[in-house]
């Protein structure tokens, strides 16, 4: 493999398609944004007009996008990834959809000759400039390992979680647990504070007992209780993601009523037109209730 088409440069695909940049692999990009583009272009990567063109000529096409719409729209769609790709070449799509249409489209292009592996991606924006991220994969096993050492490049940690589909269902149940978790966090962060707990006393408590939760110790530290609620992840992923657990869910009719009131917090911040800020920030939105900031001091 030396030729690698990748679709979605944002706050994940800019870093991670500069890593395989970086490991040798000549790089053809598209995204609908020119500055992201650009930006690439910059460090030797060639710009492609549409994600048809990007597939032409290239091993292995790897997209990066924010849903399910966007992904079945480049490698299905009107110039699309599956319009200029030669037979036998993998699609690769690391984006956090819906199963459902991960499983539409990977039947979509085995029916046309082409081969297709799931592997979206865990952990954060400064983990993808790393190249620590964490891959899980699904896929038959030759595709999978005939992948691996360009998913080495972004990642740290590949876990092979089972067939075509079962990467994107992981990624979905794993996304669950952060999001709805992320909410509590900053629930129980502005009572503390509101109650006239002070923050730092909170985290030496709460990290030494069954409450510890990686947004004690990871995402909150990194931007929340500094103020900053840059992405990150953005809280209108983090919606999305949340909606992807609660329609499993209701597929295997499985109950999720906290899930669904977490949900309904993102939904808030997405009213007040904070969609763009990093899904740490619905803490935002209590803090702006309760009259109070958890800040580190
Ligand atoms: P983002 O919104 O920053 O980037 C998405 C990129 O795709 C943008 O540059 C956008 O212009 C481009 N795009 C959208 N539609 C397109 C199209 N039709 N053709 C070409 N380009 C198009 O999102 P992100 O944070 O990079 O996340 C990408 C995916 O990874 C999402 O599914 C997200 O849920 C998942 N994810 C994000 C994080 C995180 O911390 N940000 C972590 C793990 C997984």
């Amino acid at each position: 493999m030396k030729t690698i088409a990748f679709i979605g440069l944002g706050n994940m695909g800019r870093p991670m398609a500069l890593n395989i940049l970086k490991s040798g692999y000549a790089l053809r990009v598209h995204d609908v944004v020119p500055e992201a583009v650009a930006a690439l272009v910059a460090r030797g990567a060639q710009a492609q007009p549409s994600p048809k063109e990007a597939a032409r000529g290239a091993d292995l096409v790897i997209t990066m996008l924010p849903d399910s719409p966007d992904v079945e729209a480049v490698i299905l769609g009107p110039n699309g990834v599956v319009e200029g790709a030669q037979r036998g070449t993998t699609v690769v799509d690391m984006s956090t959809i819906d199963p459902a249409t991960t499983r539409r489209v990977a039947e979509a292009l085995t029916a046309r000759g082409l081969r297709f592996v799931d592997a979206p991606v865990g952990r954060t924006s400064l983990h993808a400039e790393a190249g620590t991220l964490f891959i899980m994969v699904g896929g038959d096993p030759v595709d999978v390992q005939e992948i691996e050492p360009v998913l080495k490049t972004m990642g740290s940690d590949v876990v092979h979680c089972g067939p075509v589909g079962s990467g994107i269902t992981m990624k979905v149940v794993n996304n669950y647990l952060s999001c709805a978790a992320s909410v509590l966090t900053a629930e129980c962060l502005v009572l503390g504070v509101k109650s006239g707990l002070r923050l730092e006393t909170m985290l030496q408590v709460m990290t030494a007992t069954a409450a510890k939760t990686a947004h004690l110790e990871m995402t909150y530290p990194a931007k929340a209780f500094k103020g900053d609620f840059t992405p990150g992840f953005l809280i209108d992923l983090a919606h999305k993601d949340l909606g992807l657990g609660l329609r499993l869910g209701s597929e295997q009719k499985v109950p999720l009523a906290t899930g669904a009131a977490a949900r309904e917090v993102y939904a808030t911040a997405r009213a007040q037109g904070k969609g763009k800020l990093d899904y740490t920030g619905v803490v935002s939105v209590l803090e702006e209730l309760a009259g109070v900031q958890v800040r580190l001091r």
